[in-house]
């Protein structure tokens, strides 16, 4: 994929328009690694509707509107079992249709999956709560053509480099972007998605698949119990707390894999991906996330010993009952040339 950074410096034809007696116009300073990034004055001038913010406030405040519901439901009863094995099921169903399907298929095109499986997937992610296929790969392309410098939707660096700006910009990576108008334009960044009819298709549906995200483990947990308890006590485990902790998990690769943990990969000027172990398993391999930065397209981000990539695995599975195809699998060779020395 072909995407660059263009140069906001000014043209030749502004400068040759500016009279020989005045110094000629500064484009801004060009980003130095630790300084915060420039204010972006087209976002702030597009204000972010009020109902926007609202439902944004909605989806970043369920894990705590999930506990608290959680406490006062179960208070003297246990969480049934029934209510874990399908958090569990749920959890990696949805999670891997945004590692799997969003990110290694979609946004990097990591391997070409066949057409019922494409949309399998892309229906699986959406029913994360993490937004709609399009504009997650918009997105998530945009993040990685402008890594940690200006440009990026969410660089923990945003607020420059000193104690307090990494801070700030911690929480600006992990949820505050979601509450800014720095909307990523999908005709820019995604015009293979939007080109494509089935995916389109799963963007429209996207509120409908977040209502079944919930529907289904509600539905599935009255099935079992014959209850409307057991019904409730799956909504808010396989349901809320399912969706709140996929949020968190995918969001702290945004934040914490790029501020903590190792670099053993080289990666482009001002990026500073990491590889983070623990978050390994939850995340299904993507905090093996230096190691993705260096090499996008590859479809195995946990490429060393003992690296779980769940993602991986399921990839492999998948290619040998034939539903995927031209799989990017890492090639010692070209890893050996991005191996820091
Ligand atoms: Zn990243
Ligand atoms: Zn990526």
């Amino acid at each position: 994929m072909a995407i660059t950074d263009r140069s906001t410096a000014p043209s030749a034809h502004s400068i040759s328009k500016t009279a020989p007696d005045r110094p000629p116009p500064r484009g801004p300073e060009p980003y130095d690694g630790t300084s915060p990034f420039p204010r972006n004055e087209s976002a702030d001038r597009h204000r972010v509707p009020p109902w926007q913010l609202a439902g944004t406030a909605v989806v970043v405040a369920f894990p705590f509107l999930a506990l608290a519901t959680a406490i006062g439901l179960l208070w003297g009863s246990a969480v049934g079992p029934a209510d874990l094995i399908l958090a569990a099921a749920l959890y990696s169903f949805t999670g891997l249709g945004v590692t799997v399907g969003f990110h290694r298929g979609l946004t990097h095109g990591s391997f070409t999956p066949n057409r019922p499986l494409k949309i399998a997937m892309a229906i699986a992610g959406s029913m994360s709560f993490q937004g709609d296929v399009i504009a997650w790969v918009a997105t998530h392309r945009r993040h990685h053509a402008f890594t940690d410098r200006p440009g990026d939707p969410h660089s923990p660096f945003r607020f420059g480099t000193s104690l307090g700006g990494e801070l700030h910009g911690l929480v600006h990576a992990h949820v505050g972007w979601l509450f800014t108008s720095d909307t990523t334009p999908p005709s820019r960044y995604a015009p293979d998605i939007l080109a494509d009819p089935d995916l389109r298709a799963v963007s429209r549906a996207f509120p409908a698949l977040c209502v079944l995200s919930l529907a289904l483990p509600f539905g599935l947990g009255w099935a079992v119990s014959g209850r409307l308890h057991g019904a409730l006590t799956a909504l808010v485990w396989a349901g809320l707390l399912r969706v709140a902790l996929l949020q968190h998990v995918t969001w702290s690769v945004n934040s914490l894999c790029h501020m903590i943990g190792s670099r053993p990969f080289r990666t482009r000027r001002f990026d500073r991906a990491t590889n983070l172990w623990p978050l390994a398993l939850l995340s299904f391999g993507e905090s093996w996330h230096n190691l993705h930065h260096s090499d996008p397209t590859c479809a195995r981000h946990g490429v060393d010993r003992g690296q779980i990539d769940l993602s991986a695995t399921v990839i492999r599975l998948l290619e040998r009952v034939g539903q995927i195809h031209h799989v990017h699998w890492p090639l010692e060779d070209r890893l050996a040339t991005r191996r820091q020395a």
